[in-house]
């Protein structure tokens, strides 16, 4: 009988959301009358910017003859894109890359996740605790041994460096889900940590679009030497609003160098080229031109406007807590608010008392891993109105 990847039965269920949504339907069953607020997605709830959306129209009218049309995207990317990027996303920060390290995608999930195809089943890699489960559990699909570096409070949610050698470190800041940023002193102790011990940082910078404070680097190639060590994500979905549209992209620098285990230099960014052109056949052709319209003055305006209505729900949501002497981190530049539960009471447990009590739903910290035990991820992305009357019903009780 065919035999399947055995690694698939280390995964843990991804029960997190199939467990919350089934608490609330259940909820929702016994109370109709009650309106239930969420601040526990993790997607977007505002329309895409007008100058993206017009984009969109221009290129699917193209797409409407034979003179315009166009069939099969270069499978890294269209110039006009790449050179957006590098231009609006690095050359202001004093960043030069060459067209051939951006690799453009459909997101960074996608783009997370396969990198592992270039890499060694061998490497040990560290994951920060709590994480964004993509990178536990693809590591686990392919079997490599994972260490976790817990962050929590009394360390500042900065992730304790690993105690054994570990070969691929997985860093994302600002963070999902604290909210928690590193300043560039702190992200330097990374990049130098990495360098010394020839270790690879996968840094998903998927909230760079919120960081509001002068000190948080955007970019890991902001830090020295970080070229040498560090793959960068990047993704227009929390950016633009691209959760439904799909796109993103992949840094690889190519003096990033990485061994056979015959003891052979490759460069990796020769490797991910060969794995995308492989594997992906490109991003649509209409979604480039929306993402290009992201980086058009317009453009920048409108999603400039949007984050920052995000980051208002954020002040409002991380205020009006502390206010009522509650613990809250994050929330400053990234639209997630990390809030430990009054009384040390379990995740769940405040989880289920937010949602009978007060009809509100957290994402519980624990579901992200061990460390987020005692923790609610609250969001910033619902509705304004949504958002005040979950804090109004909080104040109340
Ligand atoms: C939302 C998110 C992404 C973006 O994923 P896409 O596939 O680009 O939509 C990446 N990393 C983290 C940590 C996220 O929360």
């Amino acid at each position: 009988m065919v035999k399947i990847n055995d690694h698939f039965t280390s995964l843990k269920g991804s029960y997190l959301f199939a467990e919350i949504a089934q608490r609330v339907k259940a909820f929702k069953a016994a109370n109709p009358d009650k309106k239930v607020i969420s601040l526990g997605i993790g997607d977007v709830t505002q329309p895409i910017a007008p100058a993206v959306i017009e984009a969109i129209q221009r290129a699917t009218q193209e797409m409407a003859s034979a003179e315009t049309m166009k069939g099969y995207a270069p499978d890294f990317g269209y110039d006009f894109l790449v050179n957006a990027i590098i231009k609006n996303d690095f050359q202001g920060r004093g960043i030069e890359l060459s067209p051939d390290e951006i690799f453009v995608s459909d997101g960074a999930k996608s783009d997370t996740g396969n990198i592992g195809d270039i890499l060694s089943a061998d490497n040990i890699v560290a994951i920060t605790d709590p994480s964004y489960p993509v990178y536990i559990d693809t590591n686990r699909m392919a079997g490599r041994t994972i260490e976790l570096l817990p962050c929590v409070a009394a360390n500042g949610f900065f992730p304790a460096f690993p105690e054994k050698k570990v070969d691929v470190i997985y860093l994302c800041y600002p963070n999902n889900p604290t909210g928690t940023t590193l300043t560039k002193a702190q992200l330097k102790m990374w990049v130098d940590y990495a360098i010394e011990q020839e270790a690879l940082i996968l840094f998903d910078a998927a909230y760079e679009a919120f960081i509001s404070e002068d000190d948080i680097p955007h970019s890991i190639y902001e830090i020295a030497g970080a070229k040498k060590v560090a793959i960068e994500f990047r993704s227009f979905s929390k950016t633009a609003g691209f959760t439904g549209l799909r796109c993103g992209y992949t840094v690889v620098p190519k003096e990033l160098i990485a061994s056979t285990t015959q003891g052979e230099k490759i460069a990796l960014n020769q490797l991910w080229k060969r794995r995308q052109s492989t594997k992906f056949n490109g991003t649509a052709y209409i979604v480039q031109r929306a993402a290009e319209a992201v980086y058009s003055p317009e453009g920048q305006v409108q999603i400039r406007e949007t984050i920052a209505y995000y980051m208002q729900n954020a002040t409002i949501i991380k205020e009006s807590l502390e206010k009522l002497g509650l613990k809250t981190y994050g929330g400053v530049n990234a639209p997630y608010i990390w809030l430990k539960t009054p009384d040390d009471v379990s995740s769940w447990n405040f989880f289920d008392h937010l949602l009978n009590d007060l009809q509100i739903v957290g994402t519980p910290g624990v579901g992200f891993g061990a460390s987020g035990e005692g923790f609610l991820r609250l969001t910033a992305f619902g509705k304004r109105e949504n958002t005040l009357e979950a804090i109004e019903r909080i104040i109340r009780s």
